[in-house]
């Protein structure tokens, strides 16, 4: 383990919380919490959903254009010809986008669209991409390397502050183990072992941590009790017909109980 902090005279994990809720409009006292479908698919469902967050209060959306898909046979996103609705409809409910750059003409396309860059767990050691985000000015949610340990993790967050953008938000997302009742391996560890090693914020993604609906209220619960800073979670208004994640996204009615949950829960915490 690192000694604390990796890096000097920067932006602490309080402060850049405090820059997010305020760009944002969190309540102070509310998670991180970002939501939506794993890809946005089309504009009906994209605004279904976009409604749904906005009746929770929920100010973050997930807007993949561009999906990394294992196979290069499976759907790779809307692409380009998505951005101009997903816009509008972010307007229309007062929510803040947060899409994948997959590579840096994807950060140009998104930059006066979306409000967070996600860099995804198979870029995390793309440190091209990595200086590339670090050159520009929005906030960057980093998700951990299904292979990557914790140092390699929080030195790819450092590619970017490298470069003047201190503004990142680390995201677990599940490593790869031998156990195979789940996608995943949620690393629920590092939620503590971030706090006492870096000065950046951290959030959780059980969907991809776990690969299994039934499994996502119950961790995301785990890391909220664990200290982390927020959860992001795939949600979709009809999950057995996704062109994605289906298997792990949430209904409407499951999104709910999970943000009442994790509400409860974080505020409990945070009296801790
Ligand atoms: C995602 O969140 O859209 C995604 C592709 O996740 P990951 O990069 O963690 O697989
Ligand atoms: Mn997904």
């Amino acid at each position: 383990m690192h000694s604390r902090p990796l890096q000097e005279n920067t932006m602490s994990c309080g402060s850049i919380l405090q820059t997010m809720r305020s760009s944002f409009r969190i309540h102070g006292d509310d998670p991180i919490i970002i939501a939506g479908p794993c890809a946005v698919e089309n504009e009906e469902m994209f605004a279904e959903t976009a409604a749904l967050l906005a009746e929770l209060g929920v100010r973050l959306m997930r807007a993949a254009v561009f999906k990394p898909r294992t196979s290069p046979f499976s759907f790779q996103g809307i692409g380009e010809e998505g951005l101009e609705f997903i816009s509008e409809i972010a307007t229309k409910y007062d929510l803040s986008l947060v899409s994948e750059a997959m590579e840096a003409s994807h950060i140009d396309l998104l930059a006066d669209r979306v409000a967070v860059i996600q860099i995804g767990t198979r870029n995390m050691h793309n440190y091209a991409l990595l200086k590339r985000v670090g050159a520009q000015q929005l906030p960057v949610l980093l998700k951990r390397g299904f292979m990557a340990d914790s140092k390699e993790f929080f030195l790819a967050a450092e590619y970017i502050r490298k470069e003047g953008n201190d503004k990142v938000i680390l995201c677990e997302r599940g490593i790869r183990t031998f156990e195979s009742s789940t996608r995943n391996t949620l690393d629920l560890n590092i939620v503590p072992v971030t706090h006492l090693t870096t000065d950046l914020p951290i959030i959780v993604d059980p969907s991809h941590g776990t690969g299994r609906a039934d499994a996502v209220i119950p961790m995301a619960r785990a890391a909220i009790a664990a200290g982390a800073d927020g959860v992001m979670v795939e949600v979709h208004p009809h999950p057995a017909k996704a062109l994605s994640d289906g298997l792990q996204s949430l209904d409407f009615q499951g999104f709910r109980t999970l943000i009442h949950q994790i509400r409860e829960i974080y505020a409990t915490v945070r009296r801790l």
